[in-house]
């Protein structure tokens, strides 16, 4: 278990840079998840945590010791860090067990560690298959057996799941957390997919062309996201184009009350899908269903104002609806949040 400080980190690749400073505490004994799309840097910070990159700039300190920074690089293995790369990091010749044991002295492979891990990880009795003997699924756990086994204070995970089909998934990674909680490992686990961090984390950082956009609860990310693209990364945003005025604003779904310290004159309202209430039939607000996306436990209506305004309504299964095409009345539910306007509201995917 330990805390993982970096301030003010940099690191260029010529003229790329892939970590415009970024400051974050990472906390002892807990799951963080690093959220972020494609090319935000989240290998490279998972490589200047792990010590295979030098910084450029900033300091890196676990349990209020530098690592990395100010001159200072203490190399990977003296970092008691562990990585749990992508997929195919397994010895394809050798045993379960003698993966899992690999970087372990020989005192401690003679010992029940390994299969300790391989408990933990939910593979115990694995020990003597060979890698092509398992599913990917049980190759990633074997992965992650192996990154605990000597016993690191840290352990870092980068896509670990991303090979894997969506049901596997979700298994997977609330066993794996599972794992790194019983073990005391502070984790931190990097992922583009919003529904990973958020389901999985005790905090989220999301990232974004190499800095820091916000850190916290992943409640606090997905509730009271820090700007409109995180309101639109985190989740499916209907952002709506309004004018505030004490703690309320008005929008062209009537007038929605604001949480937290709500801006006054223009702003632009978030809305999660989940609040939009649809009743059949005309009413205050009119719009009419353009589409269906069907999901199982709920489905996402896809509507259109009289006004042109597009917005997206989430109906749990058996919940209120209508048919393609239909004219139903629209109201918001709870409250909202709202962003000093910064020009037009940017459509998102939820809003086709
Ligand atoms: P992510 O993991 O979030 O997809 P990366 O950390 O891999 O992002 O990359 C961040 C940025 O740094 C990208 O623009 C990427 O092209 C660049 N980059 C990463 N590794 C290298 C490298 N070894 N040389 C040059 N550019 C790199
Ligand atoms: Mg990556």
């Amino acid at each position: 278990m330990s805390e993982v400080v970096l301030a003010g980190v940099v690191k260029r690749y010529g003229s790329v840079t892939a970590l415009a400073g970024v400051d974050l505490t990472i906390g002892s004994g807990l799951l963080t998840a690093v959220l972020g799309p494609s090319g935000c840097g989240k290998t490279t910070l998972l490589r200047c945590l792990a010590g295979f990159e030098r910084l450029d700039a900033g300091e890196i300190r676990i349990d209020g010791v530098p690592v990395a920074g100010n001159g200072r690089h203490l190399p990977s293995h003296r970092r008691r860090i562990a990585v749990v790369p992508q997929e195919g990091a397994l010895f394809p010749h050798l045993s379960v067990a003698a993966n899992v044991g690999y970087g372990l002295d020989r005192a401690a492979r003679r010992s029940d560690r390994v299969e300790e891990v391989l408990t933990l990880v939910g593979l115990a009795g694995y020990g003597d298959r060979m890698p092509h003997q398992l599913s990917g699924g049980q190759q990633q756990r074997v992965a992650v057996a192996r990154a605990l086994a000597p016993r690191p204070s840290v352990v870092l995970l980068d896509e670990p799941f991303s090979a894997l089909d969506a049901g596997l998934r979700a298994g997977l990674r609330h066993d794996v957390r599972e794992a790194l909680r019983a073990d005391g490992a502070t984790g931190v686990l990097v992922t583009h997919d919003q529904g990973e961090a958020l389901s999985v984390a005790d905090e989220v950082v999301v990232l974004r062309a190499g800095r820091v956009v916000q850190a916290g609860t992943p409640t606090t990310v997905y509730r009271e996201p820090a700007d409109e693209w995180v309101a639109g990364f985190v989740g499916e945003a209907v952002l709506l184009a309004a004018v505030a005025e004490d703690g309320a604003a008005r929008t062209v779904l009537g007038t929605v009350p604001l949480t937290g310290a709500a801006p006054s004159g223009p702003v632009t309202v978030l809305v999660r899908p989940e609040q939009v209430r649809l009743t059949p039939g005309a009413g205050t607000v009119t719009a009419t269903v353009l589409r269906h996306d069907f999901h199982g436990h709920d489905a996402l209506v896809g509507l259109r104002l009289a006004d042109g305004t597009r917005l997206t309504a989430r109906i749990l299964d058996g919940g209120p609806t209508a048919p393609v095409g239909a004219v139903v009345s629209v109201r918001v539910d709870g409250a909202a949040r709202a962003f000093p306007a910064i020009g037009t509201p940017t459509p998102t995917p939820a809003q086709v």
